[in-house]
């Protein structure tokens, strides 16, 4: 495979075309690199990665809580052991030198963003200080005597982040650049100028043989921003002050067109990599949304990109590269783009996990030991917290069986993945399936499970999964027979009329409105067909590709939908749902359904929402009651997953990891 083959970036040679992209972790006190944090990154380097990407490494006093800090000698000794943990297990390591703009928080370290201009951003809705001219200046020897810092420590090269609306780019950007002196204005040369100096003062700094990479979003975007021929063009540039390579992601984080999450097709940006790579004549990584070799190996064999960069994907398996030249593709954990373990983490400044790796960020809490004395270990459910249980139960030796009343696996990773663009929760599904053969975990679906037969088992122990079950609300009318619950909707067990009224606008709620909605659209073949044929102008191929058949309102009791939804998909599943045209009717009540529709109370006022079918998504309960009874009788017993609190896929996978670790 070509991925596996090694690639020069200037001086460095890296063993293999896998480059981890920083990431925020939030593992980090203070700015010092922790134990969590080398860990984490020597498990990844040990996996095989070519080269691991840390930070954003703050290179002043802006920036966010709990990241990596080269702002001062200080940090110096912690970045040390990071760097010689990448070493001794033979890998290479990288700094991405950080500098927000406009993005950073007031609050977090108690001084204003600074920015080209006084322009604030969406994200932060904070005023930034527009540097002055000595300032923009000191700024560049700041990114210098980081990258000095970042050598002198052992980082193998340094990379200047360019991209995602953070400072560079806002100097880049007419939309967040308005300034009329040398460093702006409608004038690309002069916007170009702050990158430049940023890129020619660090080569000075680390002399000419050590690699210098630059990060850049191969189309900002944003109305009005840079595209992938400013972009190019910037790239152009950068090469002539000496870039060993070019590191292209998307755009801003500000865009509303999403970057990483499910809803972006896989790889869908491997063409502004692409772009840039017909610009430059050094390496180009491609990246966004490559969770897989295959996708990987496909990139480079077009030759789109020279490296790909795989961030999440290495959350979610730190060994994807070692298992990929092994030929054991199937063993790998894949990122599935959810969001839930890593980024929302971020958003709510908890430390990186994973949900389908529950390793990822406890390396040093948790060592995986094979079991003490191996157990006939019965697990009751085949949903996500089941299927971990048994799979990591069976990796520490124990004889597993286990127990799904159903005919298929999955348990509710099967419903999140009907609604468009969630289709990835079925490789959730297919790494266990996988899993549960290659360690001999004896499957029996369709076996519902009762206490004499548990007793009859006679497991050394037991995991009760046994999930969750949709509430009905005490209502009036909701037996009635225009009414289903979302659950059978997902399924496709349940049949709905033109108007639908969905009673719950929580994540189930919201994603059933985005898939009846939807219903009646163009799929993306005929649009495709109609686009390369020009048989309808855009706005009509747009107006096709967004207006269903059905006319869906979702009532919610909260004053926003989508509540419970992780802050790094929420938007965006609001966006399709106002795309789809969804109404969302807030901060109100069903009273009654009829076959009218429903009753609502809402700002103190009684009205109908007429409706052929309603739709109950107002949450789910435990089903306990057998487990319950079990964990009386039975002392190894572990409820896990749902089965204690309808809570996130990622806690029942958690649970189940733990249970299995407890064995
Ligand atoms: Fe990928 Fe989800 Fe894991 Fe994040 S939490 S690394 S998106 S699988």
């Amino acid at each position: 495979m070509k991925l596996l083959t090694p690639v020069r970036i200037g001086t460095m040679e890296l063993k293999n075309r896998v480059v981890m992209p920083a990431m925020h972790l939030g593992y980090c006190q203070a700015g010092q690199v922790s134990e969590k944090l080398v860990e984490f990154y020597r498990a990844r380097a040990r996996g095989g990665v070519g080269l691991v990407m840390v930070g954003g490494c703050a290179i002043d006093e802006h920036g966010y809580g709990s990241m990596i800090q080269i702002s001062d000698d200080k940090f110096l000794p912690g970045l040390t052991k990071l760097t010689q943990a990448v070493h001794e297990e033979g890998g290479k390591i990288a700094a991405q030198l950080f500098q927000p703009g406009r993005y950073s928080y007031s609050f977090l370290f108690g001084v204003q963003p600074v920015a080209p201009s006084e322009l604030p951003s969406k994200l932060t809705r904070q005023m930034p200080r527009a540097l002055t001219v000595e300032e923009v200046k000191q700024m560049v020897v700041t990114f210098a005597k980081a990258a000095a810092r970042a050598k002198q420590v052992g980082f193998d090269a340094v990379e200047a982040i360019g991209s995602a609306g953070y400072l560079i780019s806002q100097f880049l950007s007419s939309v967040t650049n308005l300034r009329d002196d040398e460093y702006g204005g409608g004038d690309m040369e002069r916007r170009m100028r702050f990158g430049l100096e940023v890129a020619r003062a660090i080569r000075q700094a680390v002399g000419p043989d050590y690699p210098v990479l630059f990060r850049v979003g191969g189309n900002d975007f944003m109305p009005g921003g840079n595209t992938n021929k400013e972009i190019a063009e910037f790239c152009r540039r950068l090469e002539a002050e000496g870039v060993d390579a070019f590191n292209v992601t998307g755009g801003w984080h500000e865009t509303t067109v999403p970057q990483i999450t499910m809803a972006a097709p896989r790889g869908a940006f491997t063409y502004l990599a692409r772009g840039i790579r017909e610009a430059v004549s050094v390496p180009v990584i491609a990246c966004n949304r490559i969770n897989n070799p295959e996708l990987a190996e496909q990139i480079l064999a077009e030759d789109s990109a020279d490296m790909v960069g795989m961030a999440r994907a290495m959350i979610a398996d730190p060994a994807l590269v070692n298992k990929t030249a092994a030929g054991r593709t199937g063993e790998i954990r894949k990122c599935i783009g959810c969001n839930q373990g890593c980024l929302d983490a971020v958003f709510t400044m908890k430390p990186v996990g994973c949900l389908v790796n529950p390793l990822a960020g406890r390396e040093t809490e948790i060592k995986l030991q094979p079991a003490a004395q191996a157990k006939n270990v019965l697990v009751i459910g085949g949903g996500p917290g089941g299927l971990e249980a048994a799979c990591m139960a069976a990796e520490r030796g124990h004889r597993v069986t286990l127990w799904e009343k159903s005919p298929r696996l999955g348990g509710q990773l099967n419903l999140a993945s009907v609604p468009p663009g969630r289709e990835e929760f079925n490789t959730v599904i297919d790494y266990y399936g996988n899993a549960l053969n290659r360690l001999g975990v004896q499957v029996e679906l369709g076996k519902e499970a009762d206490l004499e037969s548990v007793k009859a088992f006679g497991a050394g122990a037991v995991v009760l999964a046994t999930g969750a079950a949709p509430i009905v609300p005490p209502v009036e009318g909701v037996d009635g027979p225009n009414v289903v619950q979302a659950w059978d909707v997902l399924a496709g067990r349940a049949v709905t009329g033109k108007r639908v009224a969905i009673i719950g606008g929580g994540a189930v709620g919201c994603e059933t409105a985005v898939l009846l909605a939807q219903k009646g659209t163009i799929d993306a073949q005929t649009l495709h067909f109609l686009a390369l044929n020009n048989a309808e102008d855009w706005e009509t191929l747009k107006q096709l590709a967004t207006r269903g058949v059905k006319e869906v309102t979702v009532v919610e009791m909260q004053k926003t939908a989508g509540a419970d939804i992780g802050s790094s998909s929420r938007w965006v599943i609001l966006q399709e749902m106002k795309r789809y045209g969804v109404k969302v009717i807030a901060k109100a009540k069903a009273l009654r359904i009829t076959a009218e529709g429903v009753l609502l109370e809402a700002g103190g006022e009684e009205k109908l929402l007429e409706a052929d079918t309603v739709v109950l998504a107002v949450g789910s309960r435990p089903v306990k009651d057998f487990a319950e009874k079990v964990k009386e009788q039975l002392p190894a017993a572990y409820l896990v997953g749902d089965a204690v609190t309808p809570k996130k896929a990622l806690d029942a996978i958690y649970q189940g990891f733990l249970a299995a670790c407890e064995i």
